[in-house]
């Protein structure tokens, strides 16, 4: 059992030290570790952990060296030092050279001392990340210090650490920074790093001691020592965040909530006599726990997931009915004013046949319909709104807003998802729609605190989208393709990348590409509409509308029309330079065909060049149509960052755990944590008072954002 007392939270503190009190980092070094790695703190350091180690004996021969090695160590004589150039654009070149070969070494800065300070007829022992120019072996501000036998013996396995130009002309390079770790492990007692996790858990689990973890995992006694080392901070990392998120959760299931204790007339006629078609399985089992949620009580958080055209919009409209159906309001929020447009166009047809009055309130409503709507929403004269953003404006009140719907819910920042809870004096139930299927890592991590319902079943007769990749030299075949498409009746989609640190010349390429495509589909033959970002709304929406109608055969866009856009004639999605895009927006793009019974095509147009990335999306977008499958693979490529929404949420602030390689011990510790909850939920048994600090002091550190997402 573990003692918390007064002693030992004293001696925490010494974590929360500014970091430049530390022997040999100092006000200049401190300024910059905070500006350039955010390391404010003694705790922040010991958590900047190692990028790699070097065995220091393990030396490489220059020979064995090729492409793709990354940081590399050697030792060898330095010769043919020559500087070149003139004041900031001097460089300074060497050789260094062993029995089995040479490298170049090239620095940009501090040349003059570098220059002065190597000896001729001495090894060297040289660091750095090797790069190839022109075929040459190159190490460019390599880390040299004189080559000492009895000194390398001693060191054993060295940590490298990640740090930044500015860091290392202060003298922070990869493995100087190794000597302010041991500057701030000289300080460090094991109280300093008390054990947190209950000694139950670390017996079934086979973790080490914490003090020993960060001893180990910063200055290792053997592989063997730093792989324990590695897990154990990574569980404990891993069961911080399964504790908050299941917290969270269970705090949700303590809001009170609206009860919709009727399945009312709206509801009923709709089901019974309006429903275009027959729901899937999927959406009735969706539909049945937002009933049962909605009746529970309780507020309703729930996310419900389903690829592309799983049909999301209809079981969002069911809830609203239901909602209507029990004298409440319901809104239902999309991320752009095209797809809120077309879903409130959509909603008001399908509720035509009820006498349901739908609004639509979008940021381009001014004046006095703006005041007619808001007194409307205000006296409960709107029963359904549809809209943007505009919707969580402050100047918007409801009179009793009972279920807040949001779609494609990704594209959203976390603030303005948080506002919708600020409508009522009760939150509404939330409905979050995502069709981004989200790999189960990311979800158990961002959404982990909602529940989840998954429409896993497509709406039967769609024939599975048949997607080719081609490259240039193909395109006039492909346009051939499209006037055969066209032909039969059916409609094209052109769509262009648009990036905004290339805006200005992805538009030109946009324009080109229009003015190709009417060279390829003269007036008055074919007809080719044109949707994009800096059009004015009304141009934009006049063209979405020519396509939608069928008048226009082709659209050409960016990629404004990725999120939820509906035109079931449309057979053939071409996206032009598809290796600009990622995965999962090439997925989403090709979901806007294959919607209506015709098969459909999606035609991937690239350069003959790609990178090996490139190629290799491609051919995951040709091999499966799964949505999941996509988004795991594109979790891979790109790493978690760069998923939509993820890098404003927070939730990725992982120091150590990684989300894609730690599935197993993520798995784990959401057992874990569930367990202890069960027996335990306020962790207040005293041997749980270590987690309970850790959670405390960590969410006072962070505040992490995704709390607030529903
Ligand atoms: P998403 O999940 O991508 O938002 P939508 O709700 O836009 O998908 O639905 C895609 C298309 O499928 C729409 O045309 C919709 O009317 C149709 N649809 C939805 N559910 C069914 C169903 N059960 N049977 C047949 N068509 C359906
Ligand atoms: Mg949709």
């Amino acid at each position: 059992m573990q003692e918390y007392n007064l002693f030992q939270a004293l001696q925490t503190d010494i974590l929360d030290t500014p970091v430049e009190f530390l022997k040999g980092v100092g006000p200049l070094r401190g300024e910059l570790l905070r500006k350039e790695l955010d390391i404010f703190s003694f705790g922040d350091l010991l958590q900047h952990f190692p990028l790699r180690y070097l065995d220091s004996a393990h030396v490489q021969h220059i020979g064995d060296l090729a492409p793709g090695q990354d940081y590399v160590q050697l030792q060898g004589t330095i010769v043919n030092l020559s500087e070149e150039g003139q004041s900031f654009k001097k460089r300074l070149t060497a050789t260094l050279y062993d029995k089995t070969g040479r490298v170049e070494l090239i620095w940009f800065q501090g040349t003059g001392y570098i220059k002065k300070s190597i000896q001729p007829n001495t090894t060297y022992s040289v660091f750095g990340r090797l790069t190839y120019f022109n075929g040459l072996p190159t190490i460019s501000h390599p880390e040299i210090e004189q080559y000492n036998p009895a000194q390398v013996q001693a060191k054993g396995m060295q940590p490298v650490y990640s740090t930044t130009e500015k860091l290392k002309a202060k003298g922070l390079n990869n493995r100087t920074f190794a000597k302010v770790l041991q500057a701030l492990w000289e300080r460090l007692t094991p109280h300093a790093i008390p054990e947190n996790l209950p000694e139950g858990l670390r017996r079934q689990y086979r973790l080490m001691d914490r003090f020993e973890a960060y001893r180990q995992i910063h200055f290792p006694d053997s592989e063997a020592h730093r792989r324990h080392a590695e897990r154990r901070l990574k569980w404990e990392e891993l069961l911080l965040t399964q504790l908050r998120i299941l917290r969270l959760k269970l705090s949700h299931h303590q809001q009170q909530g609206f009860v919709f204790p009727a399945v009312g007339a709206y509801f009923n006629t709709f089901f019974g006599q309006h429903l275009p078609f027959a729901l899937t399985n999927a959406q009735k089992r969706v539909l049945r726990e937002i009933r049962q949620d909605t009746y529970s009580g309780k507020q309703m958080n729930r996310l419900v997931q389903g690829d592309v055209g799983s049909g999301k919009t209809i079981v969002a409209l069911m809830a609203m009915l239901l909602a209507i159906d029990n004298g409440f309001q319901a809104s239902l929020m999309a991320p752009t004013e095209i797809l809120a447009q077309q879903h409130y166009q959509g909603i008001r047809d399908l509720v035509a046949p009820l006498h349901i009055p739908v609004t639509l309130l979008t940021g381009s409503v001014k004046g006095k319909e703006r005041k007619q709507i808001l007194g409307g929403l205000a006296n409960g004269a709107i029963p359904i709104v549809i809209g943007t953003h505009a919707l969580v404006e402050d100047t918007v009140k409801f009179r009793n807003l009972g279920l807040a719907v949001i779609d494609e819910q990704h594209r959203f920042g976390v603030t303005q998802r948080a506002k919708l809870w600020t409508k009522n004096e009760r939150p509404p139930h939330v409905l979050v729609m995502t069709a981004t299927p989200i790999p189960r890592t990311l979800a158990m991590t961002i959404y982990g605190d909602l529940d989840v319902s998954v429409i896993d079943e497509l709406p039967p007769g769609r024939k599975p989208i048949e997607t080719i990749h081609r490259s240039e030299g193909f395109r006039p075949r492909v346009m051939q393709f499209l006037k055969a498409e066209i032909e039969k009746g059916r409609q094209v989609y052109i769509v262009y990348p648009l990036i905004e640190e290339s805006e200005k010349l992805d538009y030109e390429s946009l324009k080109a590409g229009y003015e190709q495509v009417k060279a390829w589909f003269p007036d008055p033959k074919y007809r080719v509409a044109m949707v994009h970002g800096r059009q004015p709304m009304d141009e934009r929406e006049r063209n979405m509308e020519r396509f939608v109608s069928g008048d226009a055969h082709i659209l050409v866009a960016t990629t404004v029309i990725e999120v939820g856009v509906n035109v079931p004639n449309a057979s053939v999605m071409v996206i032009e330079s598809a290796e600009r895009f990622g995965l999962s927006q090439l997925h989403q793009l090709r979901g806007r065909v294959g919607r209506g019974s015709e098969k459909s095509y999606c035609i991937l147009l690239t350069g003959h060049e790609l990178s090996k990335e490139s190629r290799q999306r491609m051919h995951i977008m040709t091999q499966t149509g799964d949505g999941f499958v996509i988004a795991e693979e594109d979790l891979k490529m790109r790493g978690p960052g760069d998923i939509y929404g993820t890098r404003q949420s927070g939730a990725l602030d992982l120091k150590i755990a990684d989300i894609v390689h730690d599935i197993d011990i993520m798995e784990e510790t959401k057992a874990a944590a569930q367990q202890l909850l069960t027996a335990d939920p306020m962790l207040q048994l005293p041997e749980h008072a270590g987690l309970r600090h850790s959670l405390h002091q960590s969410r006072n550190k962070q505040a992490p954002q995704w709390n607030k997402i529903s």
